[in-house]
């Protein structure tokens, strides 16, 4: 079966080191199989994402040496364009009684919920499944407008990453119902991935490992929605001296910064090490990595970067 695999970057701001290095392993994975890219703008949140931010977004990737054969900024590949798909689903989720409207605010959200043992996220305890259609009037009349949730069976997932290995959650108690479509009508990003993934044939899925708590809920959604999941790849998040985790607010540590100071060649070098593909940080092309790279070769822990 042909390796099909993607970047989805969000245009909210420029990627940062630990987006190049996801971006980076992605096409890895698809170049060393002979495989297929494909580019996906994921610009949900029109309040956050930008036309120009997603041109910059694919001039960043051509300027590291990255490229894909599918997609790119034409609307079928912007998630901001394919509302049409994200209907169907939820539809199709409706029609079999799993999705229900919440009412609540965050504030109401988290002091209602108990936080999640493992990453501090909060497990919904499903305040708003048992309303009657009277109190959904109700809430309605008063202005609230609700979010849609889908309603999750108590199940065990299993999800068996390519890198990290077996991950499981038991889906009621560590996930909870989650959240498809936002109050303010914004589709989530938990439906919109898996939907996406699944029309656009992508079957090799590499990212950060801060969406790991997250995939097997989209495993089960795949399978809900009668879809194949498509194989996981999570890499170790990257993490400063003091083993803090890199974020966007570490600003010296985005594209539009490291561009003042690098090559793009020094930049795909420095991550091909970081990633165990290189014994030194020296200068490479991503197509001089394809040969280097193997799985087996990354690291599972945290990577620590020096200094810049
Ligand atoms: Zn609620």
């Amino acid at each position: 079966m042909t390796v099909r695999g993607r970047f989805a970057p969000s245009p909210s701001g420029r990627m940062h080191l630990g987006n190049l290095l996801a971006a980076l392993l992605a096409w890895l994975d698809v170049r060393s199989q002979g495989g297929i890219m494909v580019l996906r703008i994921e610009d949900l949140d029109p309040q956050r994402c930008s036309l120009n931010k997603a041109e910059q977004l694919v001039e960043d990737l051509q300027w590291l040496g990255l490229d894909w054969d599918e997609g790119g900024l034409e609307p079928e590949y912007c998630q901001s364009h394919r509302s049409h798909h994200y209907q169907v689903a939820f539809d199709r989720l409706e029609a079999m009684g799993l999705v229900y409207p919440c009412y609540c605010t965050r504030a109401e959200r988290l002091a209602a919920s108990a936080p999640h043992a493992s990453d501090g996220a909060v497990v919904y305890n499903r305040r708003c499944a048992q309303l009657t259609q009277t109190q959904r009037d109700m809430l309605e009349a008063q202005g609230r407008r609700p979010a849609f949730r889908v309603r999750v069976p108590h199940q065990t997932v299993t999800v068996d990453d390519g890198h990290m290995g077996p991950y499981t959650q038991q889906l009621d108690t560590d996930c909870g119902d989650f959240i498809v479509r936002r109050s303010d009508g914004v589709w989530a990003y938990q439906l919109a991935v898996v939907v996406d993934d699944a029309l656009m044939g992508v079957n090799h899925v590499v990212r950060g490992c801060d969406l790991l708590t997250s995939t097997p809920a989209q495993a089960w959604l795949h399978r809900t929605l009668g879809y194949q999941p498509p194989a996981f790849y999570h890499l170790p998040l990257l993490v400063d001296a003091q083993g803090r985790r890199l974020s966007k607010r570490d600003r010296d540590l985005d594209l539009g910064v490291l561009r003042e100071k690098y090559t793009p060649q020094e930049l795909v070098g420095w991550l091909g090490w970081l990633a165990g593909l290189q014994k030194e940080p020296k200068s490479a092309t991503p197509r001089q990595l394809i040969s280097r790279f193997q799985w087996s070769k990354v690291p599972k822990k945290s990577i620590a970067i020096g200094s810049t």
